[in-house]
């Protein structure tokens, strides 16, 4: 599995201009959390600590700045007389838990039947992304992206797909490493008809 965090950052800091933006009190959090950890925030190596995990919790927390929904705005009507369903699979994600603030990280599978619009596929990664990019819990997660599919698309039917492992369940509590959840939302005719919401699953290749 890829490293959860991105190193991009770690390169030597340009000492206090970089931290400039970050308030006082969030570095200072972040100090009382290590020590609340048992280290000395003060010791060499985590002297820069604070900045980095300031400007870490930017990236994994920017799905605040969105309207995930917005990025459905933009959709197709020329689809050449398309009706079956579009699926986009394996979208990796990371998210954290509103529980512990620890990383869910999973993929996630959506699905629509569309009426007369589609929509670029790269926005619904973007949907998904807005919405992981937040503290969560996987079923409200789950819910978020089917909703804003259907609101956004209007199409005849929605399927969501959520399978994640919680580092709260496998880094601490239970210890249950290799553990996954799923979850998911059917909407339109992928809940009211089995035979559609087989038909989804099999694309989706879950339940055999
Ligand atoms: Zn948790």
């Amino acid at each position: 599995m890829a490293d959860y965090h991105t190193h991009d950052d770690d390169e030597p800091l340009s000492g206090e201009d970089r931290d400039a933006s970050i308030p006082a009190d969030v570095l200072d959090a972040v100090r009382t959390l290590i020590r609340w950890a048992g280290d000395d925030p003060e010791r060499e190596g985590l002297h820069d600590t604070p900045g980095r995990v300031a400007r870490a919790y930017r990236e994994y927390f920017k799905g605040y700045a969105e309207d995930p929904e917005g990025h459905l705005a933009r959709t197709f009507e020329e689809v050449g007389g398309y009706d079956e369903i579009v699926l986009l699979r394996d979208i990796p994600f990371q998210s954290h838990c509103e529980h512990h603030m620890a990383p869910i990280i999973g993929k996630c599978h959506v699905a629509y039947l569309p009426t007369t619009r589609v929509v670029g596929i790269s926005k619904l990664a973007r949907v998904v992304q807005g919405y992981a990019k937040r503290l969560q819990v996987q079923e409200r997660l789950t819910a978020e992206i089917a909703d804003a599919i259907q609101h956004g698309l209007h199409p005849r039917g929605v399927a969501v797909v959520v399978e994640a492992s919680h580092a709260c369940m496998s880094a601490r509590g239970v210890l249950t490493p290799g553990v996954s959840m799923i979850t998911s939302r059917m909407m339109g005719v992928f809940r009211e008809d089995e035979r559609s919401r087989k038909e989804v699953l099999a694309l989706m290749k879950i339940g055999g």
